[in-house]
């Protein structure tokens, strides 16, 4: 962004920014690292006007890390209560321990937040965006930010058309490298944190992406950076960010019907792709063509040496959360008796045929079942 259009956003910040109970009036004046970790903590998943109040409660409780950090859970929990996501809480209060444990530890009298990156980013809950939100906003340092509000407005304004979840490359960097999608919004992001008063121009743009630049009906008009956006200029406010792809993701594999020779079936609950926890067949993803012989993944099952017939029973179509599955089923008949010790890590057990409509409860297996025994 050029720095006329900076300046303008920096005006804008000075005369729209909200009152907010984790601003200081003076929009100049270093934040407390402790209140910014705090609030944008909070604010994930978490609407401004939903936080303010929680905000206050908490800073009257827990005004510093250190007596966070001598709190409990249950009273965290209590003051976190109604905010969701409580591993937010428990996190915040694991930091708070280990950040006061190393100050102890390194005899620092009064204790504070980390200021490196990589110091933030190493402890619980404190992502890329929160650490860049601590080290820009609190210490004034270079530091970029990346959160919602940015990804719309870096999309908007340079009318990038993809986002930065997507895994194919966002094409060729300055140095001919290809760059994944997240890199590139990055580097925006970046470019934005070297510049003078960064620490503003981050704030002004959370504060824009909130109330200016919205996902719905941007109000263009009244937004300082109207004069260089291309979505804008384009009349194309409407098409970015471009909308995300479907979460469905395509899953081909192999479920194994592995009967012993006393007419019982094998079960795992764990070391499963799905369903963990419930009574499943062995299944695994194809890492190469299954048609041929026995899949190398199917042999943590049972000893090649004890098969009595393999039998290729066809295949089903499922749906697991975001999974689209397409499933071959193999039967294995079995020389051996149930009981044959099965690597423990699947936490296997026999199941008689007559009892597996009952046993495994999900539709998965059953209707690889009805595969292999039609
Ligand atoms: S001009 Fe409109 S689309 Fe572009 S950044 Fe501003 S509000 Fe968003």
């Amino acid at each position: 962004m050029e720095s006329n259009i900076l300046k303008r956003l920096r005006e804008w910040f000075k005369k729209n920014a909200a009152t907010l109970p984790w601003r200081p009036a003076d929009l100049d004046a270093p934040r407390d690292p402790y209140a910014v970790w705090i609030s944008e903590t909070m604010l994930q998943q978490t609407q401004v006007a939903t936080v303010r109040d929680y905000f206050v409660k908490w800073m009257k409780r827990f005004p510093d890390i250190e007596t966070l950090a001598k709190a409990n859970e249950e009273e965290v929990f209590r003051y976190w209560q109604g905010l969701g996501y409580y591993s937010r809480a428990r996190n915040i209060l694991k930091t708070a321990k280990i950040v006061c444990e190393s100050c102890s530890q390194a005899h620092i009298a009064r204790c504070e937040m980390p200021r490196t990156r990589k110091e933030l980013e190493a402890l619980p809950g404190i992502g890329a965006y929160t650490a860049g939100a601590i080290l820009s906003l609190a210490y004034h340092q270079k530091e970029a930010i990346l959160d919602g509000n940015l990804v719309r407005i870096f999309a908007r304004f340079y009318a990038l058309d993809f986002l930065p979840t997507d895994k194919a490359s966002a094409g060729k960097n300055e140095t001919g490298k290809n760059e994944s999608c997240a890199e590139a919004y990055w580097k925006y992001a970046r470019k934005v944190a070297d510049t003078p008063k960064a620490y503003m121009h981050n704030e002004a743009l959370m504060e824009l992406g909130r109330t200016v630049c919205k996902s719905k009906n941007p109000e263009c008009a009244n937004c300082p950076l109207n004069g260089g956006c291309r979505a804008l200029a384009e009349g194309r406010t409407g098409e970015f960010p471009p909308k995300r792809k479907s979460a469905q993701r395509e899953w081909r594999g192999t479920a194994l019907v592995v009967e012993s020779a006393d007419g019982k079936l094998l079960a795992v609950s764990a070391g499963q792709p799905f369903l963990a926890g419930q009574a499943t067949l062995p299944h695994f993803e194809h890492s190469r063509n299954a048609t041929a012989g026995i899949p190398a993944e199917a042999e943590a099952y049972f000893n090649a040496d004890n098969i009595a017939s393999i039998r290729e029973c066809g295949s089903f179509r499922h749906g697991i959360t975001v999974h689209k599955i397409e499933c071959k089923v193999l039967h294995v008949k079995l020389t051996t008796k149930a009981g044959k010790k099965i690597d423990p890590r699947f936490n296997a057990t026999w199941v008689k045929k007559e009892a597996a409509a009952k046993k495994f409860a999900n539709s998965f297996s059953l209707k690889a079942i009805k595969l292999a025994f039609r």
